[in-house]
């Protein structure tokens, strides 16, 4: 039986986050090779020919066609994200490869540092990474309505983790390079923005967020150790606003005492709202199985599978199958 590593160092988080962008902002400001904003509107003169994509496989300088491609994509991506994103979204907008690998490789993320709106989360990193934890930091922009919401702190915190719009930002390298561009023209990111075109690794803007952030967005959605810190935090904020002499908001910084003992033993499931729709259904069945006679709940199986065979989407095709192995099973059984 293998047991859960040990949740990562929270201790000065924002400390060695800021030292990270600082190095990122630099590598950025000596960087030779991006693709501009004005570079992408093409033309003979753009100094986008003199760069390289990998836009329809192996890597080639860049064309005309290639730039008429980069915009359209931009335009619908953007388009898509604006409206906002919620935790699930981003659970659910990621790539299947970025959620395995929140599931296989990254156990915690937890809370470190906590500041009006603004959560800095402490995250494992992976088994092959460089560093020991990765900082993925949320900033919460309905903020000041979870803050009025009618309840008490923790309900609104469940509120603001559940159905608030998230941007987002990690230090690490998938972040940076595939997808930092993706989160500034969607508008929900929370770190420098980045308006160089991802033309090498992330050319048809595939995906949404690394393995980190996934991580966070099932700690946002339904983690109650998370909920509480956030709870913590509107309660302080809802304080200072009564009182009108304090002006600063409170800093909370979460103890390494505090976050041993509030990881759970298995790490939260990571699911889609389509993993979700589909186990739905399936404990609907077997409750049907074992409370009513086989045969009455074989003939609701037998009415819901040709409801769904009329269904294209991937949730139905996925839920005929579950339900056909229901029916081959012999009654009674
Ligand atoms: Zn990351």
């Amino acid at each position: 039986m293998s047991t859960r590593p040990l949740p990562p160092k929270v201790g000065n988080a924002v400390a060695e986050l800021n030292r990270r962008r600082l190095n990122d902002l630099q590598s950025r400001q000596r960087a030779t090779t991006i693709l501009t904003p004005e570079a992408m509107q093409g033309g003979k003169h753009s100094p986008a020919r003199l760069l390289w994509t990998t836009l329809r496989g192996e890597a080639r300088p860049i064309t005309q066609a290639d730039l008429v491609a980069f915009r359209k994509s931009v335009a619908a991506v953007g388009g898509k994200l604006q409206a906002g994103i919620t935790a699930q979204e981003v659970i659910d907008l990621s790539t299947p490869a970025d959620r395995e690998r929140a599931r296989r490789e990254i156990p915690h993320a937890i809370p470190a540092r906590l500041r009006a709106g603004e959560v800095v989360f402490s995250v494992s990193a992976g088994p092959e990474s460089r560093v020991n934890r990765h900082m993925v930091t949320i900033l919460f922009p309905g903020y000041g309505a979870a803050l009025s919401r009618p309840g008490t702190a923790l309900q609104a915190a469940a509120w603001l983790g559940q159905q608030g719009h998230l941007k987002l930002d990690c230090d690490c390298e998938r972040h940076r390079y595939f997808y930092r561009f993706l989160s500034s023209i969607g508008g929900f990111n929370a770190g420098r923005a980045e308006p160089g075109f991802p033309k090498i690794r992330n050319p048809h803007l595939r995906g949404l967020c690394c393995k980190h952030v996934v991580r966070v967005a099932s700690e946002l959605k339904s983690g109650m150790f998370t909920r509480r810190q956030i709870a913590g935090m509107i309660e302080a904020d809802r304080q200072r606003l009564e009182a009108p002499r304090r002006v600063k908001p409170q800093v909370i910084l979460v103890r390494q005492q505090q976050a041993a003992q509030g990881v759970t033993v298995k790490p939260r499931a990571i699911r889609t709202t389509d993993d979700a729709h589909r186990s739905a259904v399936l404990a609907g069945v077997r409750r049907a199985l074992a409370t009513r006679g086989a045969g009455d709940a074989r003939a609701d199986v037998a009415a819901t599978l040709s409801a769904l065979q009329a269904r294209t989407d991937v949730s139905a095709g996925a839920i005929l199958q579950a339900l056909q192995r229901v029916l081959q099973q012999p009654a009674g059984s």
